[in-house]
C-alpha cells in the first residue's frame, strides 16, 4: 500500500479493498535520503492501524551483502522508522555481491548487528537470482540463518515471482509441495513468515524480478489456487504486490478472494 498520501489514505484504501494485512514502504524506496516522522503520523498510524498486521518492506536501495556503513545504516533507520509506528516486522532483500560466500556474511552480520539492538522480526525474502543476487535458493538463505545468533527472530519472505523466476516450477503441484516440505527441512519448521503473492511477467528461470497480476502472467491461475489453500501456509499473511497499484490493485483482490476455497464446516458432517 502506498503511503505517500497520508495514513489516513492509506487506511481508507485498505478498508476499501478489505485487506487483512498490508505492506508498505516507511520511506521512499528510491532514495537514501532520511526520513523523521511527525509525531501527529506515529499517532495517527498507531491508532489506525492498531489490528491490522503490517509488515515494512526494505527500501531498494541498501544492499545488505554489501553491508558497507551506508547499507546497514540506512537498514537501520528503516527498522526505527517501523518500530516507531508500531511495525514489528521488517522484510529484507538479501542484496548483492559477486563474491556469494562474502556476501552471505555479510547479511547475516547486519541481522545480527540489528538484532543486538533492536526487538524486531526480521524476514528474508527469496530473490529471483538475478546477476548475483544473494538469496535466490532456500539454500543459501538457510546458510543466512546458520550465522544469525537470535534465530528466533529470523523468518523467510517466500516471494512466488521470485520462486518462479529464479528456476523452482511451481506450475507443478508437486514442485510447490516438495518445496513447502524442503522448507520446513533446511530452514526449519515454522519458518516461513510471509508470503508475497505476485504472478510473474517474465519466464521460468529469466531471473529477472517482474512482477505481475495474479493469474495473467507465466505463473497462471491454477497454481495461485493451490498455494491460497495450502492447509500448510494458509494461516499467513500474504500481500501483493502486483504492479498498477491503486488502479489494478480491486481486481487482484478479486482474483485472489475468487481462488480461495470456501472453509469447509464439519459440524455438518
Ligand atoms: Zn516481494
Amino acid at each position: 500500500m502506498s503511503v505517500s498520501k497520508g495514513f489516513e489514505k492509506t487506511y481508507k484504501e485498505t478498508e476499501k479493498l478489505g485487506c487483512q494485512c498490508i505492506q508498505i514502504f516507511v520511506k521512499n524506496p528510491r532514495s537514501w535520503k532520511r526520513k523523521k516522522l511527525k509525531s501527529e503520523e506515529i499517532v495517527t498510524f498507531r491508532k489506525l492501524f492498531s489490528s491490522l498486521p503490517v509488515f515494512s518492506h526494505l527500501s531498494y536501495l541498501p544492499n545488505l551483502a554489501k553491508g558497507s556503513f551506508k547499507d546497514i545504516s540506512a537498514f537501520f533507520e528503516e527498522i526505527e522508522l517501523s518500530l516507531e509506528l508500531g511495525i514489528d516486522c521488517i522484510v529484507v532483500h538479501c542484496g548483492s555481491r559477486s563474491d556469494k560466500e562474502e556476501g552471505l556474511i555479510q547479511v547475516a552480520n547486519a541481522l545480527n548487528e540489528a538484532l543486538k539492538v533492536f526487538r524486531i522480526n526480521i524476514l528474508i525474502e527469496n530473490s529471483a537470482g538475478y546477476k548475483n543476487s544473494i538469496g535466490a535458493t532456500l539454500e543459501e538463505i538457510a546458510r543466512i540463518f546458520d550465522k544469525v545468533i537470535k534465530k528466533e527472530y529470523v523468518k523467510v519472505c517466500l516471494d512466488t515471482a521470485h520462486l518462479f523466476q529464479a528456476g523452482i516450477d511451481i506450475r507443478r503441484f508437486e514442485v510447490w509441495d516438495r518445496l513447502i516440505e524442503y522448507s520446513n527441512q533446511i530452514l526449519g519448521k515454522g519458518k516461513i513468515g510471509l508470503i508475497h503473492l505476485n504472478d510473474s511477467k517474465t519466464d521460468l528461470g529469466s531471473r529477472v524480478d517482474r512482477h505481475w497480476h495474479i493469474g495473467r502472467g507465466k505463473i497462471g491461475q491454477e497454481t495461485f489456487r493451490w498455494i491460497l489453500n495450502d492447509p500448510r501456509i494458509n494461516d499467513l499473511c500474504a500481500v501483493l504486490e502486483t504492479p498498477e497499484m491503486g488502479k489494478m490493485d480491486h481486481e487482484n483482490m478479486k482474483m485472489v478472494r475468487s481462488l480461495l476455497l470456501p472453509l469447509v464446516s464439519h459440524s455438518l458432517s
